[in-house]
């Protein structure tokens, strides 16, 4: 087990940019990064962020443009990746097809010469820790997606690595399996006690693994933090919206002020939300702003609600709970409710917000602004 730091990393390929938009045509750009010993981090963000580029520099499978990649204490950017003590599981299972489950798993350590006897007690000990003892002869086209992940992740640590990284290793799994898996590889980790560093688009998958998540946005790091932090306390509006499942809803507002009280108002809906005191040194009369407000922090009013009345545009029923979309301007403004009531297109709701659980971003740069500062 050891730490992981990365200082002022960056990534610039020769065709870079092409593909997808980045930042001054940097894959990776200036990644600060401290991972402690044992901890589990997710790499998180939307495709072509520059997750997979940075675990490949780690694992020393892709050129470092400038910056220092340390594991302890060593500096590992001329190591090669067998001398790194790593273990990789990619998505992809890269499995020698000729061989057993058994000799897959082995592989490494016959190359690396360990005793017999021993390869064999590690091999069923990381096969007893991954569930998989049954699959032990059995020949890699003969097993399912879910197995060939856990051999993956067994041949991955069963040279014992001090950091393990892993590249959306649960890609090609279906929803219950996929589940089934993070569980896994959650008791896996508490197991090993390996730092762990795991790239993922899927932020339910970071947030139910992660001890702490990265989230990167067009090679740049937007805030690095617990599940609880980057939800409940997101630096941007980028973090805000990516984090969240419906995600935050979050509109430009004009702030008003009215007999003493600041209120958010927006073009073409009668809605109106009344600004926490905390943000009132933040805001004055006339201020272009936006506003976030997450889908459970909205609700149905009762017969007596002074929420305002708005029209149903969107109804979905999930079972244990229902998801309702409002017009406000041009936004769709979704909530979230537990309240049966099986709602049609055009079916007039009090809405009401809990403006206590709103959040502040700077209209130009999406920044948070924070309360009372
Ligand atoms: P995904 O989730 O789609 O795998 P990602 O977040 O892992 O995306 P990267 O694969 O690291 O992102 O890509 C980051 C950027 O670098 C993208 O703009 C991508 O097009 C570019 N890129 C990645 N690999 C190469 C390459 N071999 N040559 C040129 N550009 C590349």
């Amino acid at each position: 087990m050891a730490k992981l730091t990365l200082k002022n990393l960056y990534k610039r390929y020769d065709n870079s940019g092409k593909k997808h938009k980045t930042v001054n045509n940097f894959a990776v750009n200036d990644l600060n990064l401290d991972c402690r010993d044992g901890e589990f981090v997710a790499l998180l963000g939307p495709s072509g962020c520059g997750k997979t580029t940075t675990l490949r520099m780690i694992a020393g499978l892709e050129d470092i443009t400038k910056g220092e990649i340390f594991i302890g204490d060593r500096l590992v950017n001329n190591l090669h990746p067998k001398d790194r003590h790593i273990g990789l599981a990619f998505e992809d299972y890269a499995m020698y097809p000729p061989l057993t489950v058994y000799e897959n798993i082995a592989f490494n350590l016959r190359a690396k010469k360990v005793d017999k006897a021993e390869i064999d007690r590690r091999v069923r000990e990381i096969a007893k820790l991954l569930r998989c003892e049954e699959l032990l002869n059995m020949m890699p086209v003969k097993l399912s997606g879910g197995q060939k992940q856990r051999v993956n992740i067994a041949r991955a640590i069963v040279r014992r690595p001090e950091l393990l990284l892993m590249d959306e290793p649960l890609s090609h799994l279906d929803g219950k399996m996929r589940q089934a898996m993070r569980v896994e590889i959650k008791r896996l980790h508490n197991e090993i006690e390996c730092t762990s560093v795991y790239v993922t688009h899927d932020q339910l998958e970071a947030m139910s693994l992660a001890d702490r998540i990265a989230i990167m946005d067009l090679g740049v790091l937007q805030q690095f933090g617990t599940p609880m932090e980057v939800y409940d306390d997101p630096v941007n509006e980028f973090v805000a919206a990516f984090i969240g499942e419906p995600p935050m809803n979050i509109l430009k507002t004009k702030v008003i002020k009215h007999e003493g009280e600041f209120f958010f108002t927006f073009e073409e809906s009668n809605l109106r939300i009344l600004v926490p005191r905390r943000y009132y040194n933040k805001v004055s009369d006339g201020m272009l702003v936006k506003m976030g407000v997450r889908p459970m922090d909205l609700y149905i009013g009762g017969a007596d609600s002074k929420g305002t009345p708005e029209r149903v545009a969107m109804f979905e029923n999930l079972g244990d709970e229902r998801r309702i979309g409002v017009r406000v301007g041009d936004n769709l403004m979704m909530l979230i409710t537990e309240d049966e009531t099986r709602y049609r297109q055009g079916d007039v709701i009090r809405l009401e917000v809990n403006g206590e659980k709103t959040h502040l971003f700077d209209i130009e740069t999406g920044d948070r602004i924070r309360s009372g500062q």
